[in-house]
């Protein structure tokens, strides 16, 4: 993984990108939860499922079909009140399917362990991407505050939420002149 913090940023990032307009609290919460939430996988770690397995670590949690899937639970479950195929029920789709998507994503920018399973449970191939700037993150919270927590700190610092924050300005000012 990316640190937690990072995965949750790009999570928020992702549905502003998408609603540009005022939100209720749950969407950001399940947001940063989507964006997290293909980690879920470490449990395997304790089941005894190997890294490598469909349902390892990085595999059908990090993929597209999950993320597709967990998209269409969270807005069905969280966003009752919202007509069913309406555009805006398409968007919180589309939202949520980046937020969790984003995750695997991210993964595949790092510079360590396996690759991510993206077509599982089609195929369990690992993918990086081909540029990978993120130093993966320790696992732990004692890893975290090492000089290996600081590295990875400031990799995504300078990989991530800057380019990610210049990116959010950018549409903003862009949609303000919009509406003008
Ligand atoms: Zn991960």
């Amino acid at each position: 993984m990316a640190s937690a913090f990072t995965h949750s940023f790009v999570g928020l990032a992702a549905g502003k990108l998408v609603f540009p307009e005022k939100m209720p609290a749950r969407f950001w919460v399940l947001s940063a939860v989507c964006a997290l939430l293909p980690d879920i996988d470490v449990i395997g770690y304790f089941l005894g499922i190997r890294y490598g397995d469909t349902l390892g670590h990085r595999g059908f949690a990090h993929s597209l079909v999950f993320a597709s899937f967990i998209s269409v639970l969270v807005t069905i479950a969280a966003f009752p009140a919202i007509q069913r195929f309406s555009k805006h029920w398409w968007l919180l789709i589309v939202s949520f399917f980046a937020t969790t998507a984003s995750h695997g994503i991210l993964d595949a920018m790092t510079d360590g362990g396996y690759g991510i399973a993206f077509f599982s449970p089609f195929s369990n191939t690992r993918y990086f991407l081909p540029w990978r700037p993120i130093e993966v993150a320790p696992i732990g919270v004692r890893g975290f505050f090492s000089r290996w927590g600081w590295d990875v700190l400031v990799s995504e610092l300078i990989w991530i939420w800057v380019p990610l924050m210049l990116l959010l300005v950018i549409v903003t000012i862009l949609r303000r002149q919009q509406t003008r």
